[in-house]
């Protein structure tokens, strides 16, 4: 088998051009970190490898205000910003901490510098850590492909195991990030069965955020790393809006989780250990993002 081509476009849609004309036998790299290893070990065989390296602008982090609207702005993350660099970027740790938290626990420091975050999504990796995050805080990409640009929702992205709505030749350019409201409490939660740098056998995202009398106002929950893509109950969710987050909703959220879930096994964990470890961070996770809602401190210094 003779080596790859390898091509630098200096536009995206330079790039989507080489893509295209390859008609799927030509692969993008981004960090590399997936690739090399699908290569290595024979699972792909591409014709040409297309580098984004010198794109400008794929590897800017910016925010667009929400102005004096309710929105309180988008944070737009380009494509091709390591896990290490959006985790440690001031306009990500200020508007989007919880996306910072959960790219700050991916594998180690030379994952975390190479990998990035639109290569993260494009591979679909079942057992990855940021998509529920980006799953939780209702992410959109910018996908530009020959047909144009559009943007899709990373529920709508992440089809399955290593499967999405990606044409194979359109290209995501930007991650877009809703600030979440003032007050909102978060949590990313990652477990891991075997090392501390290992992938999760599960990860949970959680969002809450609480009315002055303390019930739930708004409650995301995305399980990762536990089943084909990240899960959402939108309707279980729903549901405890109105309702106190107490022992007994934290415990119905948990077991519907838990009960709903199609859990995979691997080397990380069997279905039926899943499904209890689902039970377990759903909890702890919503718990955890309930004590860092603004409502909670309120409710601590009326108490003191
Ligand atoms: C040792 C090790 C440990 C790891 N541990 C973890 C962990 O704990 N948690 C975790 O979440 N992940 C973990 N990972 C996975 C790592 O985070 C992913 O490999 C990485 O996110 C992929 O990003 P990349 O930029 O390197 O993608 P690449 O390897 O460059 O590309 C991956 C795939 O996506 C395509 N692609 C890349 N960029 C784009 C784009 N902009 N548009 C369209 N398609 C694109 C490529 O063509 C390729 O098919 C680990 C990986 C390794 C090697």
């Amino acid at each position: 088998m003779s080596a790859p081509a390898f091509f630098f476009p200096r536009t995206v849609a330079e790039a989507a051009d080489v893509l295209d004309a390859y008609d799927g036998a030509a692969k993008l790299v981004a960090g590399g970190t997936a690739l090399t290893l699908m290569v290595a070990q024979r699972l792909v065989s591409p014709q040409a490898l297309v580098s984004l390296r010198d794109v400008p602008g794929l590897g800017e982090v910016r925010i667009d205000s929400g102005g004096d609207s309710e929105d309180a702005g988008v944070l737009r993350i380009g494509a091709l910003v390591t896990h290490a660099a959006a985790a440690r970027h001031p306009l990500v740790r200020r508007h989007a901490p919880l996306l910072a938290d959960s790219l700050a626990v991916v594998g180690n420091a030379q994952v975390r510098s190479a990998a990035t975050v639109g290569g993260v999504l494009a591979e679909a990796d079942y057992a990855s850590d940021p998509p529920a995050t980006l799953r939780a805080l209702d992410a959109r990409v910018t996908a530009h492909g020959p047909a144009g640009e559009r943007t899709i929702g990373v529920g709508e992205l992440l089809l399955g195991f290593y499967q999405t709505s990606l044409a194979s030749a359109e290209i995501v350019t930007e991650v877009r990030v809703p600030v979440l409201p003032a007050g909102t409490g978060s949590a990313y939660l990652k477990y891991t069965s075997r090392s501390h740098e290992d992938r999760p056998c599960v990860g949970v995202a959680a969002i809450v955020r609480c009315a002055d009398d303390g019930t739930c106002a708004d409650l995301r929950i995305a399980v990762g790393a536990a089943c084909d893509a990240p899960l959402r109950l939108g309707a279980v969710e729903q549901q405890a809006r109105g309702r106190q987050l107490d022992d007994a909703t934290l415990t119905e959220l948990a077991d519907t989780y838990a009960d709903r879930i199609d859990p995979v096994s691997d080397v990380r964990g069997s279905a039926w250990y899943r499904r209890e470890m689902v039970r377990v961070w759903v909890r702890r996770a919503v718990e955890r993002a309930r004590l860092r809602t603004r409502a909670h401190e309120h409710s601590k210094e009326r108490a003191q």
